[in-house]
């Protein structure tokens, strides 16, 4: 089972999907395009908790 975050359940306006195969991947890949498509420097503590409420199984 896959894991998957939809950039938009975080509440960006944003078509973005994630998928991956464990939790801790999807945030690697969260950050990384959070960074290069939101312009987001860091992940806070905040932000990890949203995505993580975010993420859903498939
Ligand atoms: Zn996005």
């Amino acid at each position: 089972m896959a894991k998957v975050l939809r950039c938009s359940d975080v509440g960006f306006e944003c078509e973005g999907v994630i998928r991956a195969e464990t939790e801790e991947e999807v945030l690697k890949q969260a950050a990384e395009h959070a960074r290069t498509v939101h312009n987001l420097q860091e992940m806070t503590e905040e932000v990890v908790e949203k995505v993580r409420g975010a993420i859903r199984d498939e």
